[in-house]
């Protein structure tokens, strides 16, 4: 059964929980991190946990509880719902108080779901996805996983009613990541993606993906890449939590490859797969 939690209490789902002034409601300003559960099982949930104190500092957010209490909670909610593959969502808000942009000298609110995670059809899967390109219109650090998510969702909607996916996102020339997701191509069995820097999000599944290609010893470079490049690649996929590796088979309504899921990608997502399971 799905179920939330707000500062100290389970709640029903539906409940209103979120108090007025609480500052991720008013003002975006806290941070969050998704996290899948396998066959009961969090995947990867140490780098997810140090990516959200990453971005908390990054914010100058207290979380006030350290990262292993933090991880019980979350292990005792996964296994309070009895799901077995959930995705579970965590906030952390720099708490309740009224509104003024300052800091307020409030604990931080943590409110967290757990719900049976979303699987994409095996047709889209099989398929692969369409995706359009779109200006990265983010701030500068889009290495915090902030809470803060309007560019990302204007450009996904946008990405939606044109068909597609998701939204590519450029800056400078250059492909950064989607609007929820990284990016790779694939040229000559070689695997490309964007190297980490404030401009992207540290992807989780983008580590794992890393993690694979190293042990298959199948080249992987971490290098920008322009539109031009990815609409000539041999492969294109992304990855995400809830994606997983997720074979692109056309950007900008122009095929990408041979129109399907490539080997490569197909071997990653396998492997993946493995890792999971
Ligand atoms: N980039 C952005 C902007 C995202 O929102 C996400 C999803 N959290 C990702 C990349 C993929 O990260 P992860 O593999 O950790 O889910």
């Amino acid at each position: 059964m799905a179920l939330a939690y707000f500062n100290g209490n389970i709640v029903d789902m539906d409940d209103p929980v979120i108090p007025i002034e609480e500052r991720g409601h008013q003002f975006g300003d806290g941070v969050y991190e998704v996290i899948r559960f396998y066959q009961g099982k969090p995947f990867m949930m140490r780098e997810h946990l140090e990516r959200l104190y990453t971005s908390a500092k990054a914010i100058r957010l207290e979380i006030g509880k350290q990262q292993n209490e933090l991880e019980t909670l979350m292990l005792e909610l996964a296994a309070k719902s009895g799901l077995e593959n959930a995705d579970l969502y965590m906030q952390a808000t720099r708490g309740v108080a009224p509104r003024n942009h300052l800091f307020p000298k409030c604990p931080a609110s943590i409110s967290i779901t757990v719900k049976p995670s979303r699987e994409l059809p095996q047709d889209v899967r099989k398929q692969g996805v369409q995706v359009v390109l779109l200006p990265d219109e983010r701030w500068q650090n889009c290495y915090i996983k902030s809470l803060n998510l309007l560019p990302n969702i204007l450009a996904k909607q946008e990405a939606f009613e044109q068909g597609c996916f998701e939204a590519v996102l450029v800056r400078d020339g250059f492909i950064m990541e989607g609007s929820s997701t990284n990016m790779f191509i694939v040229k000559d069995g070689k695997v490309q993606t964007t190297p980490l820097s404030n401009y992207i999000l540290a992807g989780i599944t983008r580590l794992a993906v890393k993690r694979i290609a190293e042990e298959l010893q199948v080249p992987f470079v971490e290098k920008p890449f322009t539109p031009e490049e990815l609409l000539q690649a041999d492969e294109v996929f992304l990855t995400s939590t809830t994606s997983e590796v997720l074979a692109v088979t056309s950007a900008d309504g122009r095929q990408i490859g041979s129109g399907c899921p490539g080997p490569v990608t197909r071997k990653l997502y396998e492997h993946f797969q493995l890792k999971v399971k």
